[in-house]
Order: C-alpha cells, then sequence, then structure tokens
C-alpha cells in the first residue's frame, strides 16, 4: 500500500500514473477485486457533505488525484502528490492493459447512441479486448437486472460511465455480487470515446490548463468549475 495524502479527508494515494497502472495490473493478474475512485476536487467537496458518500470514496482500494485541484491542495497542505491522474488517462492505459491480456470489459454508462459509438471505437482501436457487455446509464436507481447482466458477464474490468455521485453508488452497491474485477467510476469518458466530446490539445493539458479548455467548449459547466476557489479555501482553513 502506498503513502497516503489527506485532502479534506479524501485519503489520496502517493502515486504516479505509471506506479499505479502497475499495481492495477499486478491486482487484474491476481484476480483481486478492486475498487478505484478518480477524485477531482468536485467529488471531494461532495463527499464533505455527504457522509454516505465520503464512506464510499474512503472505501476504494485506490482513491486518484484527478485535476489540478487536487495537486494544488495538497501542495498547500506541505504534503505533495506527485502528480495528476487524469481519470480518461488511467482508463485508457487499463483498456491497452486489457487488450494486451485479453481481458473481459464490461461498459456501463452513457447516453444509448454514444455508448455504441464508444464501443465501435474500442473494438477498433482495442482489438484484444473481449467486450463482456454494455449498457446506457439512464436507468432507474440501482436497477438490480442490470446489476445481474453486469454479474453474469464475469468481467475483468468494469467501467462506470454514470456521473458521481452515483457510479460510485452503484459499484459499492453491487460488488459483492462480485469475486473479482476492476471497478471505476469514469464520468464522462464514453462520450470522449465515442468522439461526441473532445479532450483538449496537448498543450493545454502540459499546461494545467485542460479545466479551461474544457470551461470554452462546454460552457455550462461553469457552475460546477464555481467552487475551486471555494475547495482552495477549504484547504487553506483545514492548514
Ligand atoms: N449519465 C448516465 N446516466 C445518468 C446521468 C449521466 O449515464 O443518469 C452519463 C452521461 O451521459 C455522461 C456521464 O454520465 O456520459 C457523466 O458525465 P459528466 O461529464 O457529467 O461527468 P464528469 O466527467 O464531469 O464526472
Amino acid at each position: 500500500m502506498s503513502k497516503k495524502v489527506e485532502v479534506l479527508g479524501v485519503e489520496f494515494d502517493h502515486t504516479t500514473k505509471t506506479e499505479t497502472i502497475q499495481m492495477l495490473t499486478k491486482r487484474l493478474k491476481a484476480r483481486k477485486k478492486t475498487f478505484v475512485v478518480t477524485a477531482n476536487p468536485e467529488i471531494v467537496m461532495y463527499a464533505q457533505r455527504d457522509p454516505e458518500y465520503k464512506k464510499i470514496v474512503q472505501s476504494a482500494d485506490y482513491i486518484i488525484p484527478d485535476g489540478i485541484g487536487i495537486i494544488m491542495g495538497a501542495k498547500m497542505l506541505n504534503n505533495p502528490l506527485p502528480e495528476r491522474i487524469p481519470g480518461f488517462e488511467l482508463m485508457k492505459d487499463l483498456l491497452d492493459v486489457a487488450d494486451r491480456e485479453q481481458l473481459k470489459v464490461f461498459f456501463l454508462g452513457a447516453k444509448e447512441q454514444v455508448l455504441h459509438k464508444a464501443i465501435n471505437n474500442i473494438q477498433q482501436d482495442y482489438p484484444g479486448i473481449h467486450i463482456a457487455g454494455y449498457h446506457h446509464g439512464f436507468f432507474k436507481g440501482n436497477d438490480p437486472d442490470i446489476a445481474k447482466m453486469v454479474q453474469a458477464a464475469n468481467p475483468d474490468m468494469v467501467f462506470v460511465a454514470l456521473g458521481f455521485p452515483r457510479q460510485e453508488q452503484w459499484i459499492s452497491q453491487n460488488s459483492h455480487l462480485f469475486s473479482k474485477g476492476l471497478f471505476m467510476g469514469v464520468g464522462g469518458s464514453f462520450d470522449v470515446l465515442s468522439g461526441k466530446v473532445k479532450r483538449a490539445p496537448a498543450i493545454w493539458r502540459k499546461l494545467n490548463m485542460e479545466w479551461l479548455y474544457r470551461l470554452i467548449k462546454q460552457p455550462h459547466r461553469w457552475k460546477r468549475m464555481a467552487f475551486l476557489p471555494l475547495f482552495m479555501l477549504k484547504v487553506l482553513r483545514t492548514k
């Protein structure tokens, strides 16, 4: 287990993307059930308001810093984390592992059409992956039939793209149905895999300005980003 770095009550793993992939690959090979949360400032803030959700996040095997806000927060607390690990990149690296190892992957979430396009692209780009199954994310509550469908597919990896908090809640509520598998909430990643939403060009990402690019491309997200200064302030107060 790696060293932990606490930011507003959420304990992040002190790890790089390369180390994380190595650890996760080991666990996949050992068929160890694994829950990964890629937490951004929004998730950390939400966990502060919802103790049940916080428990779910804390129950994960790995909590990965997704977003420059977490890196800045940890630095302000004089307990820096090595690097930002975008959830989308972690998912792509895991898809590479699945491709290489010919693993079974289940995709749960996003709109039906978006999901179908994403699945087509995945089949082309990762021919070694066995698509264990997929289902859109617009179902009510924790539909037991859907959980059973995922269970019956016996997947090695399950990507849950329902947005937070629902994706982590889904994983936590259904984890007991599985004896193996890597489970990870991936937010809007299927929208990117489908080609519907574009990621920021490399230079923006390198400058840690991915958030600004997203804001320009999807201005409706401004409300969700407006809390970032609030997050920073909260972190400062805990100093
Ligand atoms: N979504 C879903 N079911 C719902 C609500 C959302 O499958 O009931 C999907 C939505 O289509 C999108 C993803 O969940 O693909 C959430 O994306 P968002 O950009 O909100 O998440 P973020 O990446 O910001 O966490």
